[in-house]
């Protein structure tokens, strides 16, 4: 069937490769990839040997005619990101638009994804969360981006650099408030995997002192804000004594 074939690669583990992944390398006659020696090297280590093409950000539209030419002479597409799932905080939307809108097929070959990978094993609430992928790496305009959700009701599941850890941590703290629960997924099914679950205010005391907690790849998740009862009987103390001291001056 004619269908550009989106693969999940590893995030880190190299046994986290599915066999219909593996099946559609071996099927394929061209593998579409960001770095072309990235994804050789896992090529090779289950002994496949495929032709590649770049497919980035910057090539992305130009690509799309390319790779719409060759699905309608036949031939079989895949495509595959760094690591993860394509078109997660990489390249492949656009492609996959752009699939669809030919009138062609896009099908998903499923696997891991750092997002659903830190969220599954967080212990937060999971019924509703935002993925927001990279949060701007200028203080301005990633501190505006975090006050929005001061009162969210759900969890926020952002992409981090290394070294942006630090400044970030540190702007959710004056921005957020330092009780706010945090939780630093680091390293994800690697050797190092470590999972660090702290209010923010602690989290960056830590963060700071062990500067191993500033390296390797993480996801950090922002956990909702504490939500204030609603029902009149489970009012804060405050909001009741000043309710208590209004009703006594009110006539
Ligand atoms: N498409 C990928 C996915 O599905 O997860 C994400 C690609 S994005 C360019 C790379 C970012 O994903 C990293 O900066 C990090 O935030 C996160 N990430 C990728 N691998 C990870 C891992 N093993 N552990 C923790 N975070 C990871």
């Amino acid at each position: 069937e004619r269908a550009l074939y989106v693969v999940a690669t590893p995030i880190g583990n190299l046994a986290d490769v599915t066999v219909r992944a593996i099946a559609s390398f071996h099927a394929a006659d061209i593998v579409l990839a960001e770095d072309t020696r990235v994804t050789g090297s896992l090529l090779s280590a289950y002994g496949i040997s495929k032709k590649l093409v770049s497919l980035r950000e910057h090539n992305e539209r130009d690509m799309s005619a390319c790779v719409i030419r060759w699905l309608e002479e036949g031939k079989i597409v895949v495509q595959v990101s760094d690591a993860g799932t394509p078109g997660i905080s990489d390249p492949g939307a656009r492609l996959a638009e752009a699939v669809w809108a030919a009138g062609l097929r896009v099908v998903p070959i499923v696997g891991p994804s750092a997002v659903v990978g830190a969220m599954s094993a967080s212990g937060l609430e999971t019924a509703r969360f935002l993925f927001h992928g990279f949060l701007p790496p200028k203080q301005g305009a990633r501190c505006k981006t975090l006050q929005q959700w001061a009162q969210a009701d759900y969890a926020v599941v952002c992409y981090e650099a290394p070294h942006r850890i630090l400044d970030c941590v540190a702007d959710i703290v004056a921005t957020l408030g330092p009780d706010r629960p945090l939780v630093l997924a680091r390293e994800l099914t690697k050797t190092f995997e470590t999972f660090l679950r702290l209010p923010a205010g602690e989290l960056l005391e830590r963060i700071r002192s062990d500067s191993n907690q500033q390296r390797g790849e993480c996801v950090l998740i922002i956990d909702a804000a504490p939500q204030l009862a609603t029902d009149d009987d489970e009012l804060p103390a405050a909001a009741m004594s000043l309710l208590a001291e209004l009703a006594a001056v009110l006539p």
